[in-house]
């Protein structure tokens, strides 16, 4: 399982609350998946002096990732679309930012069967996989498909990479849930990766929790 925060630096919750997840883990692992955190994947945006959306370089880090016609994307999702929305500038090409690029490889080697990524604020569960598999509810967050992005790590993982993208979308960017959501949302997230997706078994993910 890849976990991935903290790619919008101006989403604090999405990060703090992944931490916390990290925190639960180390007490409660049942050694059942084998997890890698990049809890917070654009440090310069959440530390500049005013946290902000974009990278250093000003790029949307979750635009930059390579799905077809990414250039044709770049033209009408961000020029036509967002009106050039500075928040939302794609990169002058596909994994120019040293981050999507790290991130890019780390999918290529890790080879997650899940990737769970944590955004806010709109406050739902977002899917890029095959419908039927895609949890309902995790806490307090019901499931809605905001749809695909160019770009974006939900559509360049699921699409090219055939990994299902769960996206967790806190309710508030600077406010946290509850200790009683933080856990839920946990809990159910490993009850839906238990249960709901099929598993096959030639797959090192299965060889590892088999081994123990
Ligand atoms: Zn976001």
């Amino acid at each position: 399982m890849l976990f991935v925060s903290g790619i919008h630096g101006d989403e604090y919750a999405a990060v703090s609350v992944t931490f916390k997840w990290m925190q639960i883990l180390k007490e409660y692992h049942s050694g059942l998946f084998h997890w890698r955190f990049a809890p917070l994947m654009n440090p310069d945006g959440l530390l500049n002096k005013k946290s902000q959306r974009t990278n250093a370089n000003g790029v949307d880090l979750n635009r930059n990732f390579p799905t077809t016609n990414w250039n044709r994307a770049l033209v009408d999702y961000w020029e036509v679309r967002t009106g050039k929305n500075k928040r939302r500038y794609p990169g002058p090409h596909a994994l120019s930012e040293p981050e999507s690029r790290w991130l890019f490889t780390e999918i290529a080697s890790f080879r997650p069967d899940v990737v769970i990524s944590v955004h806010a604020p709109h406050g739902i569960v977002d899917f890029d996989g095959p419908e039927k598999v895609a949890p309902k509810k995790l806490g307090n967050l019901n499931l809605k498909l905001l749809g695909t992005y160019p770009g974006s790590l939900g559509n360049y993982a699921n699409v090219y990479g055939g990994m299902p993208v769960v996206t967790l979308e806190l309710p508030h960017a600077g406010i946290m849930p509850s200790k009683k959501h933080i856990d839920r949302i946990w809990t159910d997230l490993v009850k839906w990766l238990r249960n709901k997706i099929e598993w096959k078994a030639s797959e090192p993910i299965m060889q590892a929790s088999i081994n123990g």
